[in-house]
C-alpha cells in the first residue's frame, strides 16, 4: 500500500468542494480529485529516480496505478495549490495549479501529477496535457538532471487513452491529440508568485503563514532576509547554469520561478544550436523576445524584485542590499563556469566578451564549439566547419585560430596542467543536450507507433558527458531543416 504524507499541512484550505474554477481568496491551496485515465499506457518510467526514491521494481505497478490517477486505491491528499504571476511583464492575478495536483510527500518529496484534470486554478483551461509537451517535460527534467542543473525532475509518463483538444499554433486550427499524465517530483514546488497572491490581495498574515512554512520546511534557522539572499544567490546560480548549456526557459513568468532555484515548468524551452543570444523557441514572445536566451538574467533579477515586494510586505529589514547583490552573484557563477567551459582557473570580461562575438558572428553551434575545443587539446585535427553553421572563409577560419592562439597563450600563463583541465572541461561541456529536432524526430516516431528513438534518446540523456553509441550520433550539427519546422524551432504555449 503507497502512502503518501500530506503536502502543505499547516496551510490554509480552500473549503469549497466544487472543484470548479473559481477565485480561492485567502487560501494557500484547496483540494482536489485527479481523474482516472481511461486507458493508461506506460511510456517512460525513471529507474534513477525511483531507485533513488526507495520505489521498488515490485512496486512499480502499483504507482503505475496512482500515477494514472487511481489515488482513492492508496493514501493520498491531493491538492492544487494558489499563486499569481507576473505574465510577459504584466500582473495577471491568480493563476495558481491549473492541471497540476500534488498527491503528497514521499520520503519528503512532492510527487505531482501534471494533466490529470480540472482544478479550481484551470480558468477556462481543461487540465489536460498533450502527449508532445508532456513528453518534452519529461526529457528535458531528466537531461536537465543528468547534466548537473538544478531541476524538478519526472519519475513517469503514461499516456492517457484520452483525446484532448489543443489548437497548437492559436490559428483556428484545433485539433485532437494524444493526452498524457507527468508525475514530477521536487522537494517543492513553490513559486514566487505563490508569495505575490498574498501580498497583491493583502493577506498578510496568510503570507506570513506560507513564508514560516517555506523557511521551516526548506531554509531553516534562517531569517526572511536570510531566505531571501540563498534564493537571490540559487536564481543566479541556475541562470548561469542554463548559459553553460545553452537552455532558453522560454515563459519566465514568476509563477514559473523556484523558490528553490530549479528549473521548472518546461513548455516552450528550447536549447540553442547555433549560439544566437536571441533566440527564443516561444512563438507566443516573438515579437518583444522578452524571454530570449540572453534576457534570462536581467529577467531574473526583474522576477526577484517582484518576489521581493511581495515579501518586503512582512518582513521589517530593509531587502534592497540583498536584491543588489544579484548581478555580482552572476557574474562570480558565469565567470566561474566560462572558465571550467575553457579549461582556465579565471576568467576576464573581456576574454569571455571576445568569445561571446566569435561565436555569434560566426555561428558557433553551442555544444560542438566547446568539444572541438577539447580535441584541439588533445592535440586532433580539427575542422572548424563542423562546429559552426556560417560557411568558414579564410578570414574566419584565421580569425578563430588567432582566438584559440590566444586561448592556448592564456591556459599557459596560468599554468593549467593539461591533463586536470581536459577533466574539469569534460564535466562543463555536454556531448548531448536534447536538442529541439531530437525530440521531434522522437515524437514524430511515436506516431508511427515505433519507440525505438525515445529508448536510445533515454539511454543518451542518462551519461549526457559521455561519448557513446547513444550519444555519438547527435555530436554532430543540426540539420537546415530543423531551424524552420514546426516543434523543432517554433513552440508555443499549448500544452
Ligand atoms: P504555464 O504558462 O504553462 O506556466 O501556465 C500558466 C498558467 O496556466 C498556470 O496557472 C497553469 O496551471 C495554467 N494552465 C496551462 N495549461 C493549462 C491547461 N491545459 N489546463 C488548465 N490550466 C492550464
Ligand atoms: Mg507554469
Amino acid at each position: 500500500m503507497i502512502k503518501l504524507e500530506a503536502a502543505y499541512k499547516g496551510l490554509r484550505e480552500y473549503k469549497d468542494l466544487t472543484g470548479r474554477p473559481q477565485q480561492t481568496p485567502g487560501a494557500h491551496f484547496s483540494r482536489v480529485t485527479p481523474e482516472k485515465s481511461p486507458a493508461p499506457k506506460e511510456l517512460c518510467w525513471s529507474n534513477d529516480l525511483a531507485k533513488a526514491m526507495g520505489i521498488n521494481e515490485t512496486d512499480k505497478q502499483s504507482w503505475l496505478r496512482l500515477l494514472s490517477g487511481n489515488q482513492e486505491e492508496y493514501h493520498t491528499t491531493p491538492v492544487a495549490t494558489r499563486y499569481g504571476g507576473h505574465q510577459f511583464g504584466h500582473w495577471a492575478g491568480q493563476l495558481g495549479d491549473g492541471r497540476a495536483m500534488t498527491l503528497g510527500l514521499y520520503e519528503g518529496l512532492e510527487i505531482q501529477l501534471k494533466g490529470a484534470g480540472l482544478t479550481p486554478y484551470s480558468r477556462g483551461a481543461d487540465g489536460k496535457a498533450v502527449l508532445r509537451s508532456s513528453l518534452r517535460e519529461y526529457i528535458c527534467s531528466e537531461a536537465m538532471f543528468n547534466l548537473g542543473v538544478p531541476t524538478t525532475r519526472a519519475l513517469c509518463l503514461v499516456e492517457t487513452g484520452e483525446q484532448v483538444l489543443r489548437d497548437m499554433f492559436y490559428d483556428g486550427n484545433a485539433a485532437y491529440e494524444k493526452g498524457a499524465i507527468c508525475t514530477r517530483v521536487a522537494p517543492s514546488f513553490l513559486r514566487f508568485g505563490h508569495y505575490q497572491i498574498h501580498a497583491a490581495n493583502h493577506e498578510l498574515e496568510e503570507l506570513t503563514e506560507l513564508v514560516n512554512f517555506t523557511i521551516d520546511n526548506y531554509f531553516p534557522g534562517m531569517s526572511i532576509e536570510e531566505m531571501f539572499k540563498e534564493v537571490t544567490r540559487r536564481t543566479a546560480f541556475l541562470m548561469s547554469e542554463w548559459m553553460r548549456v545553452g537552455f532558453v526557459h522560454g515563459v519566465m513568468n514568476t509563477d514559473n520561478l523556484s523558490m528553490l532555484g530549479l528549473t521548472i515548468d518546461y513548455g516552450p524551452y528550447g536549447w540553442l544550436d547555433r549560439f544566437d543570444p536571441n533566440w527564443t523557441p516561444n512563438t507566443t514572445d516573438f515579437r518583444e523576445r522578452r524571454y530570449r536566451f540572453i534576457n534570462q538574467v536581467s529577467i531574473a533579477y526583474w522576477n526577484l524584485a517582484q518576489l521581493k515586494e511581495a515579501l518586503q510586505t512582512v518582513c521589517l529589514e530593509s531587502l534592497d542590499e540583498v536584491l543588489d547583490q544579484f548581478p555580482e552573484y552572476f557574474h562570480s557563477f558565469y565567470q566561474e563556469s566560462v572558465a571550467k567551459k575553457l579549461g582556465l582557473k579565471t576568467c576576464t570580461r573581456e576574454f569571455i566578451d571576445e568569445l561571446f562575438d566569435l561565436k555569434y558572428e560566426l555561428q558557433a553551434d553551442m555544444t560542438l564549439f566547446y568539444r572541438t575545443l577539447m580535441s584541439v587539446m588533445e592535440g586532433k585535427e580539427v575542422s572548424w566547419q563542423d562546429a559552426f553553421y556560417k560557411d568558414l572563409s579564410d578570414v574566419d577560419n584565421a580569425r578563430i585560430n588567432t582566438w584559440v592562439t590566444k586561448w592556448q597563450r592564456e591556459q599557459k600563463l596560468q599554468r593549467v596542467d593539461p591533463m586536470i583541465a581536459f577533466g574539469v572541461m569534460n564535466e562543463a561541456n555536454p556531448v548531448f543536450i536534447p536538442r529541439n529536432y531530437i525530440v521531434q524526430m522522437v515524437l514524430d516516431d511515436l506516431e508511427k507507433g515505433d519507440e525505438t528513438s525515445l529508448r536510445n534518446l533515454e539511454k543518451a540523456i542518462a551519461n549526457p558527458y559521455e561519448l557513446n553509441e547513444f550519444t555519438r550520433p547527435f555530436l554532430v550539427k543540426a540539420p537546415d531543416w530543423s531551424t524552420s519546422r514546426p516543434g523543432c524551432s517554433t513552440l508555443s504555449c499549448s500544452s
